[in-house]
C-alpha cells in the first residue's frame, strides 16, 4: 500500500497551567512572580509540607482554581458537570513525593465541548472536546551528572487538562486546535501562556490505519510538545514512521514516544501505560466538588468576547477577510491593538471601510513582520496604538508613500518616538505640490531620452520605470501619484 493509503487520525491533550496565586491543594504560592523566569527560580522556595507529600497533610481545594476551570469548559461549549471527583492515579517518580497525582478521572468537571478551527487553505472544522479535568502538576527533576535533583517549586501548580476527540486528520488541523484553545485561555486570562516555560503543552496522540477501515490504528503518544510548529513536526514524523512499520509489515505497538525538536524525530521513551496501571481511586481526602447553577452562571455571565466570535464580528463588522480576521484574533493583544487604533482613528475616519482595511494590513503586513523577526509579542514592543493611528491618517490623506510608512513603523517599534517626531526628524513627509516635483521629473526625463522615445512609440508600459525614477531622485519623498499623472502630460 502506497502512503496516500493511509489515512491519519490526530487527539491532542493539552495540559494548561492556571495563573491562580497559590497552589491547587495548598496556600503554597503558585508562581514566583510575573517577572522572574522559571529558569532563575531558586529551588524548592514554594513548597508547604502539603506539596512535598508530608503524612498526616490534607489537600484544600483552590477555588480560584475551580471558577478558572469552569470558565474554561463554558468557552469551549462543554456540560459543567454539577458534581465532579478527584481520584489518586498513582505512579511512582522522584518529583511526584505522594506517589499519586491528584486528578479527575470518570467524572470530570467538564464534558463533550467544541472548538472551531480555521486551518490556513483547509476547510473550517468543529473538533469536539471530549473532556477537561482538573488536577496538580507534578515538581521537576533535574539530572546531573551522576545525580539527580528534585525541585518542588511546581508541584501543586494547578492544571486542566483538556482532552479533545481523535478529530483531526492533518498536522495544519492540529495546530490550528492548539492555536484556537490558546487564544481561548489567554482571552480568559487564566493562563499565562508561557509555551517555552510548559504553561501550555501537549500530548499528541497518533495513529494510522487503511482508508476504508472503521477500527483506529494503534496509538502512539508524543509527550510534551510545546510549540505550534514542532506539533505539526511531530505528527508529520510520527505518521510517516508509522506507514513505514507497516508497509515493512511489521506493527505499531501503544507507547509514548518524545519529539527531539533538534532532529525533528520522536523517540521510544516508554510502553504506554493503560488506564488501569494507574490503579485510580477517589481521592479520599476531598469532598465531591459540587457546583451550582448560580455558580455557572454567575461565571458565564462574565466571560469576554471571545476569539470565535470576535472573529466572526470582524468578518461583519470590519468587512475583513476570513484570514485577517483570524491573524488579528490569534492574540488577545493583536484584537485589543487593532480596535483600540481604530477607536483613536477619529470620527471621520474610524467608521470607514478604507480605514479598517488599512490597519487591518498594517497589522498583518509590516507588524507582524516585526513581530516575528524580534520573536516579541505586539504589547513587548514600543509600538503603539497611537502610533498606528497617527500613520495611517498620514497615508490615507497621502500625506506619506507606503514605503516611508514602513520606514515609521519600524522606527516606532524601536523607539516608541511620536510619528510626527519621525517624519520630521527623518524628512519622510510626502512631497505633493506640483512645483516641487517639477525639476524632478524635468531631469527624469532629459535623462532618459530612449526611454521616452519607446514611450513616444507606444511602450507605456514604461510608466512605472519613470515614476520609480522619480520616487527615487525624491528619495522616496515625491507623491507617486503626481508624478504619474504629470509624467503622462509631459510625454503625452
Ligand atoms: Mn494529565
Amino acid at each position: 500500500m502506497s502512503q496516500q493509503q493511509f489515512e491519519v487520525t490526530v487527539g491532542l491533550e493539552v495540559h494548561v497551567q492556571l495563573s491562580t496565586e497559590s497552589k491547587v491543594f495548598s496556600r503554597a504560592q503558585s508562581r514566583i512572580s510575573h517577572e522572574s523566569s522559571v529558569a532563575e527560580e531558586k529551588a524548592n522556595v514554594n513548597t508547604t509540607p502539603v506539596c512535598a507529600g508530608h503524612p498526616g497533610t490534607l489537600p484544600v481545594l483552590n477555588k480560584k482554581a475551580v471558577e478558572y476551570a469552569i470558565k474554561a469548559g463554558l468557552a469551549t461549549h462543554c456540560r459543567i458537570n454539577k458534581k465532579s471527583v478527584f481520584s489518586r492515579k498513582h505512579y511512582f517518580y522522584p518529583d511526584l513525593p505522594k506517589g499519586y497525582q491528584i486528578s479527575q478521572y470518570d467524572e470530570p468537571l467538564c464534558e463533550e465541548g467544541f472548538l472551531m478551527i480555521h486551518p490556513k487553505g483547509l476547510e473550517s472544522k468543529k473538533i469536539r472536546i471530549q473532556r477537561i479535568h482538573m488536577e496538580e502538576d507534578a515538581g521537576k527533576n533535574i539530572h546531573m551528572s551522576g545525580f539527580s535533583l528534585v525541585n518542588l517549586n511546581r508541584a501543586g501548580v494547578p492544571l486542566i487538562e483538556v482532552v479533545s476527540h481523535p478529530d483531526m486528520s492533518r498536522p495544519e488541523e492540529a495546530s490550528a486546535y492548539l492555536k484556537a484553545l490558546y487564544a481561548v485561555v489567554t482571552y480568559l486570562d487564566i493562563c499565562d501562556g508561557n509555551l517555552q516555560e510548559g504553561n501550555f503543552r501537549c500530548d499528541v496522540n497518533v495513529s494510522v490505519r487503511p482508508k476504508g477501515q472503521t477500527k483506529l490504528g494503534t496509538r502512539a503518544e508524543v509527550k510534551n510538545v510545546n510549540s505550534f510548529r514542532f506539533v505539526e513536526k511531530a505528527i508529520e514524523y510520527e505518521a510517516a514512521r508509522q506507514i513505514e512499520v507497516i508497509q515493512s509489515g511489521g506493527e505499531v505497538i501503544q507507547e509514548t514516544r518524545l519529539f527531539d525538536s533538534a532532529k525533528g524525530v520522536t523517540i521510544s521513551m516508554r510502553s504506554k501505560e493503560e488506564a488501569h496501571d494507574y490503579r485510580y481511586f477517589p481521592e479520599p481526602d476531598l469532598l465531591p466538588l459540587i457546583v451550582t447553577e448560580n455558580t455557572i452562571e454567575g461565571i458565564r455571565s462574565k466571560l469576554p468576547e471571545l476569539p470565535e466570535a470576535k472573529r466572526q464580528r470582524y468578518i461583519k463588522d470590519y468587512q475583513l477577510s476570513e484570514y485577517d480576521a483570524g491573524v488579528l484574533t490569534a492574540t488577545r493583544e493583536l484584537a485589543f491593538f487593532f480596535e483600540e487604533t481604530l477607536e483613536l482613528m477619529g470620527s471621520e475616519k474610524k467608521g470607514d471601510p478604507k480605514t479598517y482595511k488599512q490597519v487591518s494590513n498594517y497589522l498583518t503586513g509590516e507588524v507582524s513582520r516585526l513581530m516575528n523577526e524580534a520573536q516579541k509579542e505586539i504589547n513587548q514592543s514600543r509600538l503603539q496604538p497611537q502610533h498606528l493611528a497617527d500613520l495611517i491618517r498620514l497615508v490615507l490623506d497621502a500625506e506619506i508613500s507606503s514605503t516611508n510608512a514602513k520606514v515609521v513603523i519600524a522606527e516606532a517599534w524601536e523607539s516608541g518616538k511620536s510619528v510626527d517626531q519621525i517624519v520630521k526628524s527623518k524628512g519622510l513627509k510626502q512631497v505633493s505640490d506640483t512645483a516641487s516635483l517639477e525639476p524632478i521629473v524635468d531631469a527624469v526625463i532629459s535623462k532618459h531620452p530612449d526611454q521616452v522615445a519607446q514611450y513616444q512609440g507606444g511602450k507605456t508600459k514604461l510608466l512605472g520605470f519613470f515614476v520609480g525614477q522619480c520616487m527615487k531622485a525624491s528619495k522616496g519623498q515625491g507623491n507617486p501619484q503626481l508624478f504619474q499623472e504629470m509624467i503622462k502630460k509631459r510625454l503625452g
